[in-house]
């Protein structure tokens, strides 16, 4: 397996299709699995804040070069990345996979009526979804109290979009709780998918 480090992010160095098996390889052993689809907004926060690059590599499994401003960066360090993958792309896909296996997906972020959209989409495109959660990201709980409540509805995924740090914050928690799910932070995606 190739990795590209850009400024301090070890890449992983796939096509989408590549990062699609791993994820399903992933899913179908159970695996607590945290994806960063690292923007450059997120590398450049991650590279002044030590906390939040130790958030990342310390509990990402797999991290994906969001946008082709990374690839670039890639090409122009001569540590070619194969392409942009982006949180979209694989929030929308990863919700076909969980339409036709009948999985269990929690959703938090983003404004309650975009919330309230993006939930009624999902009833009516991608049925076999169960959804165990559907909560706006304006909550008053910290972030633990949030982590339990997920773990607790058993979801096979998580899709977070509350702003960096914050989703990946909560998503390490889940993540070193073991939560056997796959787990991203798709940052203003429920704004795109609802809109
Ligand atoms: N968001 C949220 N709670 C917050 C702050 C932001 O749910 O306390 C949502 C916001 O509504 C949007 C998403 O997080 O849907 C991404 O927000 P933003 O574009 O500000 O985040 P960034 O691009 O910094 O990740």
């Amino acid at each position: 397996m190739s990795k590209v480090n850009i400024l301090g992010i070890e890449f992983d160095n796939y096509s989408l299709e590549e990062f699609k098996d791993r994820l399903i390889s992933r899913l179908n052993n159970m695996l607590s699995t945290m994806v960063v689809t690292a923007n450059p907004e997120i590398v450049m926060a991650a590279n002044k804040d030590p906390k939040f690059m130790n958030l990342i590599t310390k509990n990402a499994d797999l991290i994906t070069p969001d946008g082709i401003g990374i690839v670039l960066g890639g090409k122009i360090l001569k540590k070619p990345l194969k392409e942009r993958v982006t949180g979209y792309d694989l929030f929308t896909w990863l919700l076909q996979v969980g339409n036709l296996r009948k999985l269990r997906v929690y959703l938090i972020g983003a404004k309650p009526e975009v919330m309230r959209i993006t939930k009624e989409k999902i009833a009516r495109e991608y049925p076999g979804i169960e959804l165990v959660g559907a909560e706006d990201g304006y909550f008053k709980d910290d972030l633990k109290t949030v982590a339990k409540r997920i773990e607790e509805s058993s979801p096979d995924m998580v899709f977070a979009a509350i702003g960096f740090p914050r989703q990946e914050e909560l998503i390490s928690i889940l993540r070193q709780a073991k939560v056997p799910a796959i787990m991203m932070g798709v940052g203003g995606s429920f704004d795109v998918f609802s809109g």
